[in-house]
């Protein structure tokens, strides 16, 4: 069988674009690494910016999306792609770690990024107990309390800026004494009260009980925080099509929202795209424009 559509990701992005995939009648298959997975959502502990359901926790999210998938009667496959080609006649052939094949007219390549880690002692301890990757997702716990930005590119620079706005004190650790992100930020930054620049310093642990207490830096200095946001940017999941469509300085894969890459048929949506804001709800956009951009294609 050759599917109108392969969908490879079953994170936000990948399930809606499946579920409107469905709704246009296209033969849709989302294939997925994990089984039952819903994506990095899962990691997170509690999303109150998703519209219509605040408070909800990043993996009940993920199964609520995939619940309805199911109930659409969506087809998915648990297996790892190693390559994806496109033939001569124009389908697509993905190989599957166990050497198996599926072919489909066009792809839907929604395999995301992951946050780049510290890799440093407490750091995985204490995700989602102070350790965050996501400012705009976790900034209104810390209300009024003291956290930590690690970093110096616009990421950062951005995080501590939403972040001066509800913290008491936002702390911006970088390692070198030029920023990496704008300057125009930076000056933005200095003149706020409730931001202190901590510069060539490196946070060699985060230290707490139940939850996060501190960034020890590396010095010996320890500056008490109630939350350390990791923001040293983001990893995208590129390797299976980077030689296949064009990527932007920054390794995302170039696409408007249509997900339309530079490679006739295949399509990227989520996290793994070029875009401003990653988030659940810019990937279930994404989905839905890719899946009927795919229609349109097909037709
Ligand atoms: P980035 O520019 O790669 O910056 C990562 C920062 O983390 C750097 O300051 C780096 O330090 C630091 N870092 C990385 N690993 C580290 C480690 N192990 N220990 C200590 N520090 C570490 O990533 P980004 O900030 O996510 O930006 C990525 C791209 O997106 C950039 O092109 C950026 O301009 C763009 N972006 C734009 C906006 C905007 O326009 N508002 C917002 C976000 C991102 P060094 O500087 O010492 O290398």
């Amino acid at each position: 069988m050759v599917y109108d559509v392969s969908i490879i990701g079953s994170g936000p992005a990948g399930l809606s674009a499946a579920i409107y995939a469905k709704r246009a009648n296209l033969s849709a298959i989302v294939i997925e690494k994990e089984y039952e997975g819903t994506g990095q959502i899962a990691e997170s502990g509690r999303v109150d910016n998703y519209l219509g359901l605040p408070g909800i926790s990043g993996y009940d999210l993920g199964e609520t999306f995939r619940e309805r998938a199911v109930k659409l009667e969506v087809e998915f496959l648990e297996q790892e792609v190693t390559r994806i080609q496109k033939e001569e006649s124009g389908q697509f052939q993905m190989t599957f770690s166990d050497s198996s094949v599926i072919e489909s007219k066009t792809v839907i390549y929604a395999a995301g990024a992951s946050p780049r880690r510290a890799d440093i002692p407490g750091e995985k301890e204490y995700v989602g107990k102070g350790v965050s990757y996501c400012a705009i997702c976790d900034g209104s716990f810390y209300r009024g309390k003291k956290v930590a930005v690690l970093g110096g590119g616009d990421t950062a620079l951005d995080d501590a800026a939403y972040l001066a706005g509800l913290a008491e004190q936002v702390y911006v650790i970088h390692r070198r004494k030029e920023f990496r992100g704008a300057v125009v930020t930076v000056e933005k930054l200095k003149e706020k009260e409730n931001v202190t620049f901590v510069l060539e310093h490196q946070v060699k642990e985060i230290t707490g009980k139940a939850k996060v207490t501190g960034v020890a830096l590396e010095d010996g200095t320890v500056i008490d925080v109630d939350g350390v946001f990791v923001a040293f940017g983001s990893v995208p999941q590129t390797a299976l099509v980077k030689d296949l469509v064009e990527l932007d300085p920054a390794g995302y894969v170039k696409a408007d929202e249509t997900g339309e890459t530079s490679l006739a048929g295949l399509y990227v949506a989520g996290d793994v795209r070029t875009k401003k804001l990653r988030q659940v709800v810019t990937a279930v956009s994404d989905g839905a424009n890719a899946a009927t951009a795919v229609a349109e294609y097909l037709k």
